[in-house]
């Protein structure tokens, strides 16, 4: 079920053709059903779309696939995107949010310019289409409980079966529905529902709910109301207000399409197309909102934009850059079939934009001494360091170079075994930038038995990294200069679950079982060049051969904090497991 990219796209996925800056164009099944309503002159030329968010969370990487899209969309037909809030619940909502929301998507690269709507605006008009379809016969007061609205229903393999209550005279619904919203019933004693077909093979059809009765202060309209819409009635509806041409959804919506189509219908108002396409599932991931909440509000992470969550914040935070996110989204396509996308390919995105334009500096995340017995005590050099061997632009940078040293603590073993070429007793090994350095001593602690510090001697003739006497090493390896090091503490993320399919647990287990205890780790003790000094919240580096990382907004001067944003391939990690596994 996992590919690299969306397994289920079929003919309906990306289509590489060649754009004319080189990297592929894709276009896709919605894009292709928007350029023929276009041919065929339908909605007299216009394109128009909509991102519809509930206000009751943050957004995740799913959205941005559904932003991306409905902007997309639009861009490339010269039409318009709305930003919608579908806010009609306002038990969940948060003015928090719908701040957050519009952040986020500003962010990702997208404007909706003056188009910003929220279905409470519509709430008025809304009650008077629900008006119209009582006059008209298809709406009525119900009085069943919630359970008994339930019950009645039926099931996929039973039909459903008549309110008491659904044939009551027009004039006894408009009466109640006036005294509903007059606010002289309970909450939860009175429903109005659509009187379509308790028969319908699709249980969306069943006399479905538009209106609840419900004492709640919305964020935007107070208390002046204390019936609320449902999601069924408000959001075609909007979509009709708005003129909105191509009303793009989740494939959880087909089924609801026949009541998007009957509400419109029966009011006789413009009406837009509504298209499905499947939604974004990642492995390693939970993509729903209540899951997300969960993480957040019971504490398995540090808030909404904890680094290890899938939110447009905790990426953002990360390191993610709002380009390869919308590079990932055109990539995976947009398909008919629901499937999970590899992480890693998100991953790669990532790290392909990265690439281009992360700086590269040195860093040591977990430090080991070594003193450079034959240099000088007290000189130092400036040595020139290339800051994007993939941007000549970028220029060079000087990094100082001194007696003392740190290097990875891992880039040295004392009985290496045959694959390992980095440092080890009397072996040579070119230190970036620098010199060639022969380890000579090895000072350990007398009760542990640990590696405390190395003695080295270097060889002058190699300054800059070539012997004059073609003599080769086998490996190249990251320092920084003792003395001149910044301390720093670096967030190492690893996955938040520890399986592929948190969503598909057994039945007696919970996607929290999966929760990764090593999903964080934290190193207190690392050093970093000092070119760092003045490195900004969210500034975004290569750290030579250990990966892409972030400065994380939790940083003061002189405690600076990264976060891995992502690790760069480790051929040696891969060599080692491959050893472990032949053992
Ligand atoms: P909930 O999980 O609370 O039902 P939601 O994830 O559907 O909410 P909305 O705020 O309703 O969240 O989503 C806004 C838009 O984003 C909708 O059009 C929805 O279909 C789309 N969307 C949500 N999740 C995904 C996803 N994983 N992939 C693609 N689109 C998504
Ligand atoms: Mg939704």
């Amino acid at each position: 079920m996992t590919s690299p990219a969306n397994s289920g796209s079929g003919k309906e996925g990306a289509k590489p053709s060649g754009g004319p800056d080189g990297r592929p164009e894709t276009s896709n099944f919605v894009e292709e059903i928007v350029a023929e309503d276009l041919k065929a002159g339908k909605n007299g030329g216009r394109v128009h779309t909509r991102f519809p968010p509930e206000p009751n969370g943050y957004l995740h990487i799913g959205h941005a696939k559904s932003i991306c899209l409905n902007f997309g969309t639009a861009a490339k037909s010269g039409g318009l995107c709305n930003l919608r809030f579908d806010d009609t619940n306002p038990s969940k909502e948060d003015v928090e949010y719908v701040e957050s929301i519009q952040q986020d998507v500003r962010w990702l690269g997208f404007d909706w310019v003056d188009r910003l709507f929220y279905a409470s605006d519509y709430f008025e008009q809304l009650y008077q289409y629900a008006v119209h379809l009582i006059q008209a016969g298809k709406a009525y007061v119900c009085d069943l409980s919630p359970d008994e609205v339930r019950d009645y229903r039926g099931t996929l393999t039973e039909q459903g079966k008549e309110s008491p209550y659904r044939n009551r005279s027009v004039e006894e619904n408009l009466d109640l529905f006036a005294r509903m919203r007059a606010g002289e019933f309970p909450d939860g004693s009175r429903v109005l529902r659509a009187k379509i077909d308790m028969t319908s093979p699709n249980i969306n059809m069943r006399d479905p709910v538009i209106y609840r009765i419900l004492r709640h202060t919305h964020h935007r309209t107070g208390d002046a109301w204390c019936i609320y819409p449902t999601y069924d009635w408000t959001h075609g509806l909007s979509d009709s207000i708005e003129g909105i041409t191509h009303s793009i959804c989740t494939l959880e919506f087909e089924n609801h399409r026949p009541l998007y189509d009957w509400c419109l219908e029966q009011l006789g108002i413009y009406h837009p197309r509504q298209i499905e396409f499947a939604r974004l599932e990642l492995t390693y991931t939970v993509l729903s909102k209540r899951k997300l909440v969960q993480l957040v509000e019971e504490g398995h992470v540090r808030g909404w934009d904890d680094p290890r969550m899938p939110t447009i914040r905790g990426l953002k935070r990360r390191g993610y850059t709002p380009e390869a996110i919308r590079n990932f989204c055109d990539r995976i396509g947009v398909a008919k079939f629901n499937s999970v996308v590899d992480i890693r390919l998100l991953e790669h995105c990532l790290r392909e934009d990265l690439n281009r334009r992360a700086p590269r500096v040195m860093a040591v995340l977990r430090p080991l001494r070594v003193v450079i017995d034959n240099y000088p005590e007290g000189k130092v050099e400036e040595l020139e360091a290339i800051n994007n061997p993939e941007d000549p632009s970028a220029g060079t940078r000087k990094v100082p170079f001194s007696r003392e040293l740190y290097i990875e603590r891992e880039d040295f073993r004392e009985d290496p075994p045959k694959e390992f070429f980095r440092l080890a007793p009397g072996r040579e090994v070119r230190l970036r930038y620098a010199y060639f350095v022969k380890c000579t001593g090895v000072v350990k602690d007398p009760a542990t038995g640990e590696v405390t510090e190395l003695h080295c001697a270097y060889d002058p003739a190699t300054r800059g990294g070539d012997s004059p006497d073609g003599r080769k090493v086998k490996a190249t390896l990251h320092w920084v200069s003792a003395p001149h090091s910044l301390p720093a503490e670096a967030r190492l993320y690893d996955h938040l679950f520890t399986v592929e399919h948190p969503n598909d647990v057994e039945a007696s287990r919970d996607f929290k079982d999966y929760l990764n205890p090593q999903s964080l780790e934290v190193l207190t003790s690392c050093r970093v060049e000092p070119s760092l000094a003045c490195a900004t919240p969210e500034s975004r580096y290569q750290f030579e051969r250990l990966g892409y990382f972030c400065v994380d907004p939790d940083s003061k001067p002189g405690a600076i904090v990264f976060n891995r944003t992502v690790a760069l391939r480790d051929t040696w990690a891969k060599i080692e497991k491959g050893l472990k596994a032949k053992q």
